[in-house]
């Protein structure tokens, strides 16, 4: 069994509507308390830890003396918009118990396809954890109805997980874990203990399963982990009525279904680069910015920047070369061409002189950057 969350730095904890409402009920004030009281354990063992929570529409339809969940998206975006304001609160008090504070964090899929939106998001959340603060996210359900259709936000968990370099996705639902086939139904279904991310026979062994309050069933968690595995980070399913199950997993209890991811995460992500994000410009360094870039693993700042070439907006892939033309490194550039062309040979300080605006210090930041 790996022990992957003892050795997780950074872990992104997806909570599913049925146990953020105590299945419809209202939102579950215990079980949200008892999370934050776990978060703040992971924390204090050095850990960075992200919610993402749905429970919105379940919330609003009790909020709005819904009993059944209506069939019409505008509806269940209302109920959702009702709801959140809910979420936001219970969350809020929860941690605050515990000294941290929280963000409302509201994300849509297209938000993490643009190039510009997902750099903003990466640079936001990262920011967040900086400061401590537990970012709290769920979909934007007002303006997209992916994960109301689909996926209870699983598939937004794995989004967040490739967003933000983490190591770990912890599904917490209502069931145990993966099962070879629906415990419901099959009194002899087994628990899956150990299996690949991306294994396809897991997609047919999760086949469909789901509640009234939450859309995802084993299926979405199955393909969310697939998608967890794209930028190496493994995933792991298990019950959140467990108590203190994220304690328990701290010391490498063996509980749930792991599903590990086969490539490693600094080649998946250079290859999640690679694959895709087309590169659009060079940036070529001084010797300088050679050197901190590959022996200190520092960030690229404008002042190393010789020269600008191509025409690249900001979030945009750019190759990073010497000026002997060999490329080190690739990066998601903070700052447009033209941008990069008026702050070049420039330092950090100067940016807000020369643009009027700092997007960041950094023209990559570290964490954008992979060196080849
Ligand atoms: N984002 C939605 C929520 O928070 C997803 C869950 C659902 O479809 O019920 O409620």
């Amino acid at each position: 069994m790996p022990d992957t969350l003892q050795s997780a730095h950074r872990i992104v904890v997806k909570v599913g509507s049925s146990l953020v409402t105590n299945e419809g009920k209202g939102l579950d004030q215990s079980a949200i308390a008892n999370w934050a009281e776990q978060f703040a354990q992971l924390r204090a063992m050095g850990k960075e830890v992200l919610m993402v929570s749905s429970g919105a529409i379940a919330e609003g339809m009790k909020r709005l003396g819904w009993s059944k969940r209506p069939t019409h998206m505008h509806e269940l975006q209302a109920a959702a918009a009702v709801g959140q304001m809910g979420l936001a609160q219970v969350y809020e008090t929860s941690f605050r118990k515990y000294a941290i504070q929280t963000a409302q964090v509201l994300l849509t899929h297209a938000d993490l396809t643009d190039r510009a939106r997902y750099l903003n998001a990466r640079s936001t959340l990262r920011t967040l954890l900086e400061l401590g603060v537990v970012p709290i996210i769920n979909e934007n359900d007002t303006v997209v109805t992916d994960e109301i259709k689909f996926g209870d936000n699983d598939t937004l968990g794995a989004l967040v997980v490739n967003l933000m370099d983490a190591d770990l996705l912890i599904i917490l639902t209502d069931q145990q874990g993966l099962f070879n086939a629906d415990p419901r139904k099959d009194p002899t279904a087994k628990l899956i203990n150990l299996a690949n991310a991306g294994d396809p026979a897991l997609e047919n062994m999760a086949g469909g399963a789901g509640t009234l309050y939450g859309r995802g069933g084993m299926i979405s968690k199955v393909l969310a982990a697939k998608r967890a595995a794209s930028s190496g980070a493994c995933t792991l399913i298990a019950s959140g009525r467990e108590p203190q199950i994220l304690l328990r997993l701290a010391q490498g209890e063996s509980i749930g279904t792991w599903l590990q991811a086969p490539t490693p995460k600094l080649s998946a992500r250079k290859q999640w680069m690679a694959d895709h994000l087309q590169m659009r410009g060079k940036l070529i360094l001084d010797a300088g910015a050679v050197r901190a870039l590959q022996e200190d693993g520092k960030s690229l700042l404008p002042i190393g920047v010789i020269k600008v070439e191509g025409d690249f907006s900001r979030g945009e892939v750019v190759s990073c070369s010497s000026c002997e033309g060999v490329e080190i490194a690739r990066g998601l550039t903070n700052y447009s061409a033209s941008e990069a062309r008026l702050i070049a040979r420039k330092s950090s300080s100067q940016i807000k002189e020369i643009l009027g605006f700092v997007e960041e210090a950094e023209l990559i930041h570290r964490d954008n950057l992979v060196l080849i």
